[in-house]
């Protein structure tokens, strides 16, 4: 995927209600108009990379794109699920994130009882985990991209504005689309 590394970031919305928390997976969903900006070759399914909430620390991440159902499956999602215990919610804060690797195509949800897709899940947590300790992925984690998410007056939810608070490198990247 021509894409990757791929730098977004977004206010964090509320998702859709399936429930993750219960399952003991909580997934940070982007607004639209962060969806949006997907480039045409990110294709559905799981990702890992780094993420980071307002200016907090850079902590591991896993992604899920899927199909939206709230918009009849015609829109992605993108839902982030940060590998850190969180003490509380961050709704309505800004999530920065860099995909940097697909783990595995997305699997139809409703097709798989429960166990086996909270197995599924953890698989990719401890994929993501492994692959984020190699050395040309800590890189990214010192990105600039992470350095003052909240310093410049962006629009939060756009991905364009973020652009500007960017390394010359990860500028390069998201200008490329
Ligand atoms: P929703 O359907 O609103 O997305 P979830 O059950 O998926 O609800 O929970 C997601 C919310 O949980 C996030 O928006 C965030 O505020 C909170 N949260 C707490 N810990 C995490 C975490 N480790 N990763 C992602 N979100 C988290
Ligand atoms: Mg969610």
């Amino acid at each position: 995927m021509k894409s990757l590394p791929y730098f977004c970031r977004g206010e964090v919305v509320r998702g859709f209600g399936r429930g993750s928390k219960e399952l003991g997976i909580p997934t940070a969903n982007f607004p639209t108009c962060v969806v949006e900006q997907l480039p045409a070759d990110i294709s559905t399914g799981i990702y890992y990379g780094w993420a980071c909430v307002d200016n907090g620390p850079v902590h591991k991440m896993v992604m899920s794109i899927g199909w939206n159902p709230y918009y009849k499956n015609t829109m992605k999602s993108m839902e982030t699920h940060v590998i850190h215990t969180f003490k509380e919610d961050f709704y309505g804060q800004t999530l920065s994130v860099v995909m940097i690797g697909y783990i595995r195509p997305e699997k139809g949800f409703d097709s798989l009882v429960l166990d086996a897709l909270i197995t599924a899940i953890r698989n990719d947590i401890e994929e993501a985990n492994q692959k984020l300790e190699l050395p040309e992925h800590q890189k990214l984690k010192e990105d600039n991209f992470f350095k003052d998410p909240l310093d410049t007056p962006v629009d939060k939810t756009s991905t364009s504005t973020a652009a500007s608070t960017l390394s010359t490198e990860s500028k390069h990247i998201m200008n490329g689309h």
